[in-house]
């Protein structure tokens, strides 16, 4: 049947919100009898704290998510990723960029460039251009798309559209960029099933269309997306550290134990909150909340 995957960055502890989208990816999991594979995203090294791998893993654990299998880190599997972008850059698909933010922004665009997308200011260079540019900024590298835009189907969200766009898939620094490795990394490990927070539902499309273009169109369509709603404060923003005790460790020095935070996490999902095992036998997708959760850490 596959398998769906919870995929941290080791960027530090984990917070209730990224526990409540583990617990999904979990359920989703579970009830569609996929395995369930866990994944460090510990490409950006300027954002991996030491530990915080070891400590993501026992905080899951202690809430009674279990995993079948747990995937190399990726970066332990820079060799795959040069091997698909070896396969795009024969294709022709790569091209280099020399941008830096601020040409991205103050570059003319055409009529049709959708916001945010790449103006395709390097798309054409020629050789002696590169050249010349070499010499001033090591490059990144930019899929060559023709524009357009794709859909997927999201089973809470339904379809998400958004556009292709010329995505980088090596950074300047010479890693290999986060959407080229989520879907090298997704395809080959057999998941078929994306449970992930909302934040990232308009970077589906363009991962589908990358999984399409490196495995073929069945690889691309065979994917179930479930983007789930973020947690947020009492403001209405996106819940962060700086809001209290919202990460696991320190709602357990607050006194709380860890049954307690999986009861919390499983009535904000409308589900027994019992045990996980009851949990499951009540889940129903389509009657998950589909607001936001407000947490209010203990004071
Ligand atoms: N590593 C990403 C994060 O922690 C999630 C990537 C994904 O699920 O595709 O935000």
């Amino acid at each position: 049947m596959g398998a769906g995957r919870y995929a941290p960055s080791p960027s530090g502890d984990l917070h209730v919100g990224n526990l409540r989208t583990a617990m999904l990816a979990w359920l989703f999991a579970r009830c569609s009898d996929r395995e369930l594979i866990l994944r460090m995203e510990d490409l950006d090294t300027a954002r991996t704290v030491a530990g915080s791998e070891q400590r993501q893993l026992e905080d899951l654990q202690a809430l009674g998510l279990t995993f079948d299998r747990v995937s190399p880190r990726q970066s332990e599997r820079l060799e795959v990723y040069t091997q698909a972008l070896d396969t795009l850059r024969q294709r022709g698909l790569l091209y280099e960029c020399f941008c830096t933010r601020r040409d991205i922004l103050d570059a003319p665009r055409a009529p049709h460039t959708p916001p945010g997308a790449y103006p395709g200011t390097c798309r054409n260079l020629s050789e002696q251009e590169r050249a010349t540019r070499r010499r001033a900024r090591p490059a990144a590298w930019r899929l060559r798309t023709d524009g357009g835009q794709n859909t997927v189907q999201d089973r809470l969200l339904g379809p998400i559209t958004s556009a292709i766009d010329d995505v980088v898939v090596v950074r300047n620094d010479g890693t290999p960029a986060y959407n080229l490795a989520v879907v090298v990394d997704d395809h080959l490990s057999g998941v078929n099933q994306v449970v992930r927070a909302d934040d990232l539902a308009s970077s589906s499309p363009r991962q589908a269309h990358l999984r399409g273009l490196l495995y073929g169109d069945a690889a691309r369509d065979e994917v179930e997306y479930a983007h789930v709603p973020l947690v947020i404060n009492a403001q209405g923003a996106r819940l962060a550290k700086r809001d209290g005790a919202v990460t696991l460790r320190s709602l357990l020095d607050a006194g709380y134990s860890a049954e307690r935070v999986r009861h919390l996490l499983l009535g904000s999902l409308g589900l027994p909150a019992d045990s996980l095992e009851s949990a499951l036998g009540a889940f129903d997708a389509d009657a998950l909340p589909s607001e936001p959760w407000v947490f209010t850490p203990p004071s």
